[in-house]
């Protein structure tokens, strides 16, 4: 599997949008500040004040939380993206099974809501996994973003001066 394009924040967008995955894939800035980064730095600056340590791996995965040897686990400021959030978890969990052998549980935590969603990696979500690498790096290979479509998402996207220009 080709992983050297692929980070977790690529395939939280993935689940998005995949011309914002072509923006960020081609590290292109965002014009404004985004609502959900910033909540989001606000979140890991008062977990980490607790308990919480954040581990990158090979440029390519940025673990929020290591507890013992077993546990991984994502923070979110919110639940309202729970399955991207689910599947950034899950490729986190088979990168490791893939590319260093090792097997994890992973959770996705939302402390703001004081809650805690458990991720399993199934053949099937292996599978999802595999197909949306492929598709991410189909997008990134793109000469130019992927036509502008209006989603939800939009009114709190980074992006949007540039696709609503
Ligand atoms: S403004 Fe909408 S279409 Fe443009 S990158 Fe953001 S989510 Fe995607």
């Amino acid at each position: 599997m080709d992983f050297d394009r692929i980070n977790g924040t690529l395939m939280w967008y993935s689940y998005i949008c995949d011309r914002q995955v072509w923006f960020i894939g081609h590290s292109i800035e965002p014009p404004q500040e985004n609502e959900y980064l910033g909540k989001g730095r606000a979140i890991h600056e008062i977990f980490y004040q607790n308990s919480a340590k954040e581990l990158f791996v090979d440029n390519t995965i940025m673990i929020d939380v290591v507890r013992g040897k077993e546990l991984i686990a994502e923070l979110k400021s919110s639940s309202k993206h729970l399955r991207s959030a689910m599947m950034q978890m899950a490729f986190y969990l088979y990168y490791l099974k893939k590319e260093k052998g090792k097997m994890f549980s992973g959770k996705v935590l939302v402390p703001t809501e004081k809650k805690s969603y458990d991720v399993k990696l199934t053949d099937d979500i292996e599978k999802e996994i595999e197909d949306k690498i492929r598709h991410i790096n189909e997008i990134l290979a793109l000469d130019k973003p992927p036509a502008f479509v209006k989603i939800p998402f939009c009114k709190n996207c980074a992006y949007k001066e540039l696709c609503f220009a």
